[in-house]
């Protein structure tokens, strides 16, 4: 036998069985970003690596170590999307949707990241973003917050995620901020490890979302970005908070909370949970008023977010939230006979014409009525329509009940069309 190929590690498959959550969920992020009147983008898979490197940062673990980077049969070197964020900016810019506008916007799809491959971290993942253009005041800010606050109402596990905030300030607040950061980490270089010594000068903030204990406990003394924020940045950050105590969304300030990617200022937020163990946030995003200047645009401010929906569909399962889930099939039509196997599939174009969203598969592949109905069981219907030949020359069906103990009953096939309407009411 000829060897099988497998998938690439870190990327999965998603079988009948998990797409029928995908759909419910993405169905639900859909209906709720189109609620406050956002529109969908899409936008390619590959792109320039410039773009990336230019707007998420050179020294981020995106950019130095996780991106799927490849030359083009021309030379040219093009990555496979690790966040959308940035490809939003360059379709928007590339478009003119950006400049004078204000654009709220959403997106969901594949995005790559070349990382460790563990539960809730692999190397091709989904997200579901949402960005808003144009608009510089805190009011959007909270609006995307109070969006993802209901996102977790609806979803049910509300309780189960909180809310991290902090603010980056301005461009200027935050270069006065570093340099106070490095005096701090220089005198500290002995409990520094390699990867914090390497950023302390081209990004020390990101020193400050070590992971490592020892140098976690030295950062309780370090300088606090707050008190270097300007005037305008506490007041915008002050303004948000408002909003979402009037809203009652509860949160809690996380000074060290910067994000790992540069392309922030001002207001940045993290969804984090304890159910997923150290995959521990579901949905993080923030203000990016450079980006769009910085890949070329007219300077326009921003604000966005991006959800890891793997992780998400993870707690919906740890939780036991996932609710009901659509049946793939309402009703199976069986028949016995060759005549009644060439009306079979009639009458059910008949059903799927007049019962709106019902759910009709009909019996393929020949065989006698123990197997046709061993079928009709293993489709998950709720009712087998069972089509004779006597009984179709009387122009009558029996509707067999599959996950109840029923009585089956031969009706008339305007009554059969109203039971089955009934199924899903
Ligand atoms: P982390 O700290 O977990 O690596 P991140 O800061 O790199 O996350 P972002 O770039 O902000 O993540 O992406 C937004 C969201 O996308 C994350 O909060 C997470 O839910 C999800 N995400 C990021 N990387 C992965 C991945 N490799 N696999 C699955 N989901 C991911
Ligand atoms: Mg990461």
């Amino acid at each position: 036998m000829a060897k099988q190929i497998q998938a690439i590690r870190g990327m999965n498959d998603c079988l009948p069985g998990d797409t029928q959550i995908w759909q419910k969920v993405e169905t639900i992020l859909r209906e709720t970003v189109a609620s406050y009147g956002y529109q969908e983008i899409r936008f390619p898979i590959v792109e320039s690596t410039d773009l990336f490197k230019r707007s998420i940062g050179e020294v981020t673990d995106i950019v130095e170590k996780e991106m799927y980077t490849f030359a083009d049969r021309n030379g040219d070197s093009l990555t496979l999307r690790p966040e959308g964020t940035a490809v939003c900016v360059r379709a928007g810019n590339e478009h003119g949707l950006l400049y004078n506008q204000e654009q709220r916007l959403w997106y969901m799809g594949p995005m790559f990241r070349h990382e460790r491959p563990q539960k809730g971290r692999y190397r091709q993942f989904h997200q579901f973003g949402v960005e808003a253009f144009g608009i510089a005041t805190a009011d959007i800010d909270a609006e995307m917050i109070l969006l993802t606050a209901r996102l977790w109402k609806t979803f049910g596990i509300d309780k189960h995620v909180r809310l991290e905030l902090n603010s980056l300030g301005s461009n200027e607040a935050r270069a006065n901020y570093r340099d106070a950061l490095i005096a701090f980490l220089e005198q500290h270089l002995d409990v520094l490890d390699e990867d914090c010594k390497r950023r302390m000068y081209t990004n020390p903030l990101r020193v400050l979302d070590t992971k490592n204990p020892e140098i976690q406990a030295v950062l309780v003394d370090a300088p606090k970005l707050s008190a270097y924020l300007d005037e305008e940045s506490r007041a915008h950050f002050v303004n948000l908070c408002e909003r979402l105590d009037a809203a009652g969304v509860e949160y809690q300030v996380n000074e060290k909370l910067v994000r790992g990617l540069d392309y922030y200022n001002r207001t940045v937020f993290e969804w984090v949970t304890e159910s997923l163990g150290s995959q521990g946030t579901v949905c993080a995003g923030g203000r990016y008023d450079g980006m769009v200047e910085q890949l070329g645009g007219k300077a326009t401010p921003a604000f966005g977010f991006a959800m890891g929906m793997e992780r998400l569909i993870l707690m919906l399962q740890t939780l036991e939230c996932v609710g009901e889930l659509r049946r793939d099939v309402d009703v199976f039509v069986a028949a016995m006979g060759d005549k009644a196997s060439i009306q079979a599939p009639v009458i059910a174009e008949q059903l799927r014409n007049e019962i709106a969203g019902l759910r009709v598969m009909v019996h393929a592949g020949g065989g006698n009525f123990k197997k046709q109905l061993k079928r009709a069981d293993k489709s998950n219907a709720v009712v087998a329509l069972i089509l004779g030949e006597d009984e179709l020359a009387q122009g009558l069906i029996t509707v067999k009940y599959l996950r109840e103990e029923k009585e089956q009953v031969t009706l008339e096939l305007a009554a059969v069309k109203a039971l089955l309407a009934t199924l899903i009411a």
